[in-house]
């Protein structure tokens, strides 16, 4: 494992550093050729992968049944769409119901391998049940910002974990106040020596290596890798993990070649979207305006990393509206069987709006992450409960209803 700074490309050797001391840009790890396997059989979930992510010994490594998530091949709308392969990558299926569960993972793993008690960070809810839960599993302190409208299924789950959480104010909405926290939160963990556990390339590039362990997974269970791979993006740190997943497949040689990796914004916050059609290199912020939860950044701290990777020709961005989310999100419960939360059904409702504007569907074997359970937003269930009014029945009532004549 190489630290290097993306800009001016040092590489680190002794010390670990979050980002360049020198330009400040991010920093992303990168590994010698392998040895030997890539996988190690004797481990489950994320671990398999150790030798392509931070080193963490055995006895640190903590695991709460994290990754190993099915991929669910489409049964409706693969054929609607005419694509003969599209699969759907179930991360509700983590142990706090999103791939968040992967970065705390090996966050809490790295940090509690240094020595490291508590950490620190931001969260629209995922992350701060997903760290939440790893931080009770491992004994840390967890000192959490939210979002000023954070959803309540989210926030009631991580508090069951009893982390230390603080709501504040237009957080979530105004991208100023949300670089003040950022930079609240750093200066706080330089000061305590505490992990930062901010979802972001930017913020902690070790932590993150955890989210391409999504792109291993989708490799070794279609045998090779998809055409094309469609994902949500918020702070687009999903997106830059999965895509430099994939990546190292290819350097490493175990993959022939490399799919497309296609960021879904709603259009309320589609700051990477405007960035990449207009060919800018820093995503254009703007107040927020969607109401997809886990999409509401303003000001997305891996978004130059993710125009990068647009520019080199792996990645392209699309935009969705919330109402075009919503009903994919109720399209996927009934079509498919598989209930994902909102910010989920982005991807395929990506993908829908791609096969409509390339009036062909693109080809080959398509993947869209389904990022987290739909329990996790309780938006739908309550639309769901308001719309069938469901008036108490005897036996006696449903004899009579049932009744074969
Ligand atoms: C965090 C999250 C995202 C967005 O990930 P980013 O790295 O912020 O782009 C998408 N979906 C769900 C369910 C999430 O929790
Ligand atoms: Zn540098």
């Amino acid at each position: 494992m190489i630290p290097v700074c993306t800009k001016c490309k040092k590489a680190f050797k002794q010390q670990h550093p979050y980002a360049c001391p020198k330009c400040e840009a991010p920093i992303l790890l990168n590994y010698e050729s392998l040895p030997g396997p890539f996988k190690d059989e004797r481990m489950s979930g994320v671990w398999k992968y150790w030798r392509l992510l931070p080193d963490v010994s055995p006895s640190k490594r903590l695991y709460l049944g994290e990754g190993d998530t099915p991929l669910v091949k489409s049964s409706y709308l693969g054929k609607q769409l005419g694509i003969d392969e599209l699969y759907f990558k179930i991360e509700g299926s983590n142990p706090t119901g999103s791939y968040k569960d992967r970065i705390a993972a090996v966050g809490l793993s790295w940090a509690g391998s240094r020595g490291r008690t508590a950490c620190i960070g931001t969260s629209s809810g995922n992350a701060g049940a997903a760290v939440a839960a790893y931080a009770a599993k491992a004994g840390f302190s967890y000192h959490l910002a939210v979002l000023e409208h954070t959803v309540q299924a989210k926030l009631s789950q991580a508090l069951l974990y009893n982390p230390s959480v603080y709501r504040i104010a237009a957080f979530g909405t105004d991208p100023e106040i949300g670089q003040q926290v950022f930079d609240l939160i750093f200066e706080t963990s330089q000061r305590n020596n505490w992990e930062v556990m901010i979802t972001a390339f930017r913020y902690n590039p070790y932590a993150m290596e955890g989210v391409k362990t999504i792109s291993f997974e989708i490799a070794e269970q279609l045998g090779s890798s998809p055409a094309a791979v469609y994902v949500p993006a918020g702070g687009a740190g999903l997106f830059v993990g999965v895509s430099k997943g994939f990546h190292e497949l290819y350097q490493q040689q175990l993959a022939a070649s490399k799919p497309t990796v296609i960021a879904v914004q709603p259009e309320g916050c589609s700051n990477i979207v405007r960035a990449y059609e207009a060919g800018e290199k820093w995503p254009l912020p703007g107040i927020s305006t969607t109401a997809i939860s886990g999409l509401q950044v303003p000001n997305p701290p891996d978004g130059s990393l993710a125009l990068e990777v647009m520019r080199n020709g792996d990645g392209a961005a699309i935009s969705v509206s919330d109402e075009q989310i919503l009903a994919v999100q109720q399209l996927l419960a009934e079509k498919e069987g598989i209930f994902c939360e909102p910010a989920s059904a982005a991807a395929v409702a990506g993908l829908i709006r791609s096969c409509q504007l390339e009036k062909e569907a693109p080809t080959g074997r398509i993947v869209c992450v389904l990022t987290g359970h739909g329990l996790k937003d309780d938006r739908l269930m309550t639309e769901a409960i308001q719309s069938h009014p469901l008036p108490l029945m005897q036996v006696d009532q449903l004899k009579q209803f049932w009744k074969s004549d």
